[in-house]
This record gives structure tokens, sequence and C-alpha cells, in this order.
């Protein structure tokens, strides 16, 4: 079973995937909780590439690197583990890539969407929850945090709007595979729409 998180930074992806993680083991399964960019030690070169050099990567070649990242990801580790009968749990995926490298950055979503799917040999998550928040409410959250808040893109008047709108316009032309959740919700409340419709999966 292989289930993808997506969402803007701040909207709660790690808690919810670590919840999950927990959730299912508890249920006796094995879960691989990995993450794009950087879910493999190539991975986590490429990472360090793409977020230190931003700034001076055209947005072309930052897609070749999400997609390099993603083709050895999905050929190395998630592949294998689901071949095995894991369940994975994986901070972004594709829809990443079409709503920063594509809504973002400009680049045709059709495009960054097909360079995905060629880097992924086709793979797609069985279902993809969508942590839905408002990017004032998240920069907030990262500043109470004390975490990294990307202020360059953040300067950037509407970069974080395009990106919400295009995560929105995905769900909503593939309800089937979308559960898309208010992230700003009680992480509690998040925690049990996802299990709920994670356990749907399992029984099916
Ligand atoms: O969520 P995570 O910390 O792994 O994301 C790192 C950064 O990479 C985020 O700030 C996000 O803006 C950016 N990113 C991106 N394109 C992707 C995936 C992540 O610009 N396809
Ligand atoms: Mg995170």
């Amino acid at each position: 079973l292989f289930i993808t998180l997506e969402g803007g930074d701040g909207c709660g992806k790690t808690t919810q995937s670590e919840l999950l993680t927990d959730w299912l083991e508890q249920r006796g399964r094995t879960v691989l909780r990995t993450r794009e960019p950087g879910g493999t030690d190539v991975g986590v070169a490429i990472r360090e590439i793409v977020l230190h050099h931003r700034g001076e990567i055209p947005p072309r070649a930052e897609a070749l690197l999400y997609a390099a990242d993603r083709a050895q990801h999905i050929a190395t580790a998630v592949r294998p583990a689901l071949a095995r009968g894991d369940v994975v749990i994986q901070d972004r995926y594709l829809d990443s890539s079409v709503a920063y490298q594509g809504a973002g950055r400009v680049l045709d979503a059709t495009e960054v969407r097909d360079l995905s799917l060629w880097a992924a040999e086709g793979l797609l998550p069985a279902l993809t929850i969508l942590l839905d928040l408002d990017e004032s409410v998240a920069r907030g959250r990262l500043d109470a945090a004390n975490k990294r808040f990307d202020r360059l893109e953040a300067e950037k008047n509407d970069f974080h709007r395009r990106v919400r709108e295009a995560f929105l316009a995905l769900a909503a032309g593939e309800p089937e595979r979308f559960l898309v959740v208010d992230a700003a919700l009680p992480v509690a409340e998040i925690a049990a729409v996802i299990r709920d419709r994670v356990a749907a999966l399992l029984e099916r």
C-alpha cells in the first residue's frame, strides 16, 4: 500500500506521517516512512543541491534534479518495500512537483507530471492525503516552532497561494486518489480522519 502526503511547508505532513506510521505499526504492519526529496543516500545529496543552490538553478534543471531524486528513490527504496508487502508512507511525491515546479515555477503541469511518471515508471499512490492550509497560518506555525520557512519564496507574494491552488486542483481532478483534509483542524482530529480512510483501504 503506497500512501503519500502532500501540502505546503508547515501543513503538518511530518506529524501526520509519524502518527499514521505508529498506528499502522501497532496493527502489525511494517511501514517504510520516507520522503522526497532525500529518501535515499543519493537523494540526500540531490536534496542538498536543490535546497542550497536555490536561485542558481533554472526551473527545468530543478525539475530534473527532483526527477532524478524520484527515480532513485522509487527504484531502490519504494518499489522493493511495496514488493515485500510493506506500507509506504511518503512525504511529498509527484503532486509536489506539479505544484512547485509547475504552478510555483511556471513549468507546464502536464510536462512536469509526465517527467515524474517517467522517473517513477508510472507508479501512482493508492491514496494521497492533501493537508490543505492557508499560507499565513502555515508561516505562523513554522515561526512559532522556530522552523525553517523559505523566506526567499515567501517574498514572492503569490508563490505559496499558487502552489496551494495547484494542490487543490490536482485533488479535484483525481477525487478517488485524494483525501483533502483541513490542516487547521486539531492534530488528533486530522489523524482520525486519515486513519478512517487508511483502515478502509486496508480492508479492501
Ligand atoms: O517538505 P520538505 O522539507 O521536504 O521540502 C523541502 C522544500 O523543497 C520545501 O520548502 C518545498 O518548497 C521544496 N520542494 C519543491 N519542489 C518539490 C518538493 C519540495 O520546491 N517537488
Ligand atoms: Mg515536513
